[in-house]
C-alpha cells in the first residue's frame, strides 16, 4: 500500500547539503590563490554576491550564473517544467512517497527564486548546501574549475548545480526559514533523484544549456 503525506512532512532542517565527494571527480581546493573581494554580479534572474573567489573562478561563475539564467528562462525549459508533477521533498518514512505538485505550481515558484544571494566558493562537505533562511549557497571549488577547463559536460554540471540549489532557496510562503523543497533522504526507489524538484530542475537544466550552447 502507498500512502501519500503532505508537504508539511517536508523537512523543517535549515541547510540542505546536496551531493556527495564519491562521484569519481577529482576535487582540488586551491587555497594558493589570491581571493577577491566579495564582488556583485547581476543577471537577470538575480543579484548576486560572490564570496571568497578567486580571480578566475569568480569569472567562472559569473558566466555560469549568466547561463544559468538563460537556460531558466528558456521556453525549452519551462515548457519542461510544467510537463510534468514534481515530489517537494522525500518521506522521511521508508517506502512511502511523498505527494506530487504540479509543475505549474513549481515554474511559479522559480519565477522569483533567489532574487538576491550569496554565492560562496567553499567546501561545505558535498557537492553544494544551501540555506533558505539566508539566502546563501556554497558551491565546492571543483565545480567553478571545472567550467574553466570549456568541458561542456563540466559546464552542464555547474549549470545543473546552481539550478538544483536554487530551488532551495525557495521557502514556504510566509516562512521564511522552511525549504519549500527538500531532497534529504534521495535516491531511494520511493524517492528518485528525477521525480524531485531539485535534481529534476538540475537535470532539466544541464540538459536545457547543452541543447541551447550547441545550437547556432
Ligand atoms: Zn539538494
Amino acid at each position: 500500500m502507498r500512502a501519500i503525506l503532505g508537504p508539511t512532512t517536508a523537512a523543517l532542517m535549515l541547510l540542505s547539503a546536496c551531493g556527495s565527494l564519491s562521484d569519481g571527480v577529482d576535487y582540488s581546493d586551491d587555497r594558493t590563490a589570491a581571493l577577491i573581494p566579495p564582488e556583485i554580479h547581476v543577471t537577470p534572474c538575480s543579484t548576486v554576491e560572490l564570496v571568497n573567489f578567486p580571480a578566475a573562478e569568480a569569472g567562472a561563475a559569473k558566466a555560469a550564473l549568466d547561463a544559468a539564467c538563460v537556460v531558466r528562462r528558456s521556453p525549452a525549459f519551462l515548457t519542461g517544467v510544467t510537463a510534468r508533477d514534481w515530489v517537494p521533498g522525500c518521506s522521511l518514512i521508508p517506502f512511502v512517497r511523498h505527494r506530487a505538485v504540479t509543475g505549474a505550481s513549481v515554474r511559479d515558484a522559480m519565477a522569483d527564486a533567489g532574487a538576491r544571494f550569496q554565492l560562496i566558493y567553499e567546501d561545505p562537505g558535498a557537492v553544494a548546501s544551501t540555506s533558505v533562511s539566508a539566502q546563501s549557497m556554497r558551491v565546492r571549488p571543483e565545480r567553478f574549475q571545472g567550467w574553466l577547463t570549456g568541458d561542456r559536460d563540466r559546464r552542464a554540471a555547474l549549470v545543473n548545480t546552481l539550478t538544483h540549489e536554487t530551488t532551495h532557496l525557495i521557502s514556504e510562503p510566509g516562512r521564511p526559514r522552511v525549504f519549500r523543497y527538500t531532497d534529504r533522504g534521495q535516491g531511494s526507489w520511493w524517492c528518485p533523484d528525477r521525480d524531485l524538484v531539485s535534481y529534476g530542475l538540475g537535470a532539466l537544466a544541464a540538459r536545457t544549456w547543452l541543447e541551447l550552447s550547441s545550437e547556432g
